[in-house]
C-alpha cells in the first residue's frame, strides 16, 4: 500500500511544479491559462488514478481528489470543475462502467462543484484547501461504503484520511513556494524592464525594444519611427512646485504618452524628464502627423499635482524614421532624433523637428 501512494505524493509534487512554470507568465486574457489548467490537473487526477491503490469490488483509492482540490484554492472554480470532469470521464473510461464507477464518478464531480463553490470562502488557502479535503473525504467515505461495505470501508479509511490529509500538507507547502518564487519572479523581472515611477519601459528595455524593432523592420521592408520627447523648462517645474510636484508631472505624462500612441507603439522613459516612442510600421509623414498630435495634446491637457492646482506643460519632440535617414545604423538614427530635439528646443521650444530640417540647416 506504501508504494503506490508514495507514487500519487511524487506524481503530484512533479506537477505542481510544471503547473508553476506553467502559470509562471500570466497571459492576457485568463481564460486559456484556466482551461489549460483543468485540463492539467484532470490529467493529474487520471494519472494518479493509474497508480491507485485498488481495493474490493472493483473499487479504488488514490489522491485524484486532491488534484481537484489543489487547483481550486491556486487557480480558481473553472479548472476546478474541468478536471473533475476529466476525472470523472476518465474513471468511466479507463476502469469500464460499472455501478461502481458511477458512485465513484460521482463523489468527484460533487468534489469538484463542492470545492468550487468553497473557492469564495474567505479564509487562508492551507484552511481552505484541508477544510476541501475533509469535505472530499467525507464524500469518498460514503462512495466508498456504497462500493465495498462499511466493514472493508472502515478497514482501508483511516489511513486514507491520514495520508491525503498529509499530502494536502505537502501541497500546500509545495504550491506556496511556487507562488512566492513566481511573485519574486514578476517583481525581478518588472523592475529590470519598467520604469519604477510611470511603470513605462526604461531605457534599458527601450534599448532592447529598439534593436528588435529595428531587426523586424528591415526584415519586413517597413518603416519605423522614433519619437524623442522633452519636456520644456521642467526644472522650473521642480523649482516652483517642488519635486514631488515634478514627479506627479512625469507620472501623469507617462499616461498621456500611452493614452495618444496606438496600442501595440512602445513607450519609454528613458530618464529623467526625456522620454520616446516607437511608432511601430510607421512612415515618416505619419510619425510627424502623430507627433505633432501628442505635443499638441500635452499642450492642451491640464497636470494635477495636488487635488484642486493643476499646471501646464509642453514638450519638444525630435522625429527620425528607419529607413529614411541617410543612415540605417540605429545609434546614427537615434542620433538624428537627438539632433531634431535639439533644434526644436533652440528654435523656440513646444514644437515638433525632424532629421530633414536638421540637414537642411547644414
Ligand atoms: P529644457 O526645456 O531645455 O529641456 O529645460 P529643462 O529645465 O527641462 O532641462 P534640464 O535638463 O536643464 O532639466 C531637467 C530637469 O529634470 C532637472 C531635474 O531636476 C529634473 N528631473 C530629472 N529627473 C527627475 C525626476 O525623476 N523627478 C523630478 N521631479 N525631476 C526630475
Ligand atoms: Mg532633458
Ligand atoms: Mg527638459
Amino acid at each position: 500500500m506504501l508504494e503506490p501512494l508514495f507514487i500519487n505524493v511524487c506524481v503530484f509534487i512533479s506537477f505542481l511544479y510544471f503547473a508553476g512554470i506553467v502559470m509562471r507568465n500570466p497571459q492576457r486574457s485568463p481564460l486559456p491559462s484556466l482551461l489549460l489548467m483543468g485540463v492539467f490537473f484532470g490529467i493529474l487526477g487520471l494519472v494518479l488514478m493509474n497508480f491507485t491503490i485498488p481495493l474490493k469490488h472493483n473499487s479504488m483509492m488514490d489522491l485524484r481528489h486532491l488534484a481537484i482540490i489543489t487547483v481550486a484554492v491556486y487557480i480558481g472554480w473553472v479548472p476546478a470543475l474541468i478536471s473533475a470532469f476529466i476525472i470523472t470521464a476518465g474513471r468511466l473510461l479507463m476502469f469500464g462502467v460499472s455501478p461502481e464507477a458511477v458512485v465513484a464518478g460521482t463523489a468527484m464531480f460533487s468534489i469538484g462543484i463542492l470545492s468550487g463553490l468553497m473557492t469564495r470562502l474567505r479564509f487562508g488557502n492551507l484552511y481552505k484547501l484541508q477544510m476541501m479535503n475533509i469535505v472530499s473525504l467525507l464524500i469518498v467515505f460514503f462512495a466508498l461504503i456504497k462500493n465495498i461495505g462499511i466493514t472493508e470501508t472502515l478497514k482501508v479509511f483511516s489511513y486514507h484520511f491520514f495520508t491525503s490529509l498529509a499530502v494536502g500538507f505537502i501541497a500546500y507547502f509545495i504550491a506556496e513556494q511556487i507562488k512566492r518564487s513566481n511573485e519574486q519572479y514578476h517583481l525581478l523581472e518588472q523592475s529590470a524592464t519598467k520604469d519604477f515611477l510611470t511603470s513605462l519601459n526604461n531605457v534599458r528595455q527601450f534599448d532592447v525594444s529598439y534593436n528588435e524593432a529595428l531587426k523586424h523592420a528591415h526584415e519586413r521592408n517597413e518603416k519605423l519611427s522614433l519619437l524623442l520627447i522633452d519636456i520644456d523648462h521642467f526644472k522650473n517645474v521642480n523649482d516652483t512646485f517642488g519635486h514631488h510636484a515634478g514627479d506627479m508631472v512625469l507620472k501623469e505624462l507617462g499616461k498621456v504618452l500611452k493614452h495618444h500612441s496606438r496600442t501595440f507603439d512602445i513607450v519609454s522613459r528613458n530618464g529623467g524628464e526625456e522620454f520616446s516612442i516607437l511608432l511601430l510600421d510607421c512612415p515618416h509623414s505619419h510619425g510627424m502627423v502623430i507627433a505633432e498630435r501628442i505635443r499638441a495634446a500635452v499642450e492642451r491637457h491640464s497636470f494635477f499635482i495636488t487635488e484642486e492646482q493643476s499646471i501646464r506643460i509642453t514638450i519638444s519632440i525630435g522625429v527620425s524614421t528607419f529607413p529614411d535617414t541617410l543612415s540605417q545604423d540605429g545609434e546614427e538614427i537615434f542620433e538624428q532624433a537627438d539632433k531634431a530635439l535639439y533644434l526644436a528646443k533652440r528654435t523656440g521650444r513646444n514644437k515638433v523637428c525632424d532629421f530633414q530640417m536638421v540637414q537642411a540647416i547644414h
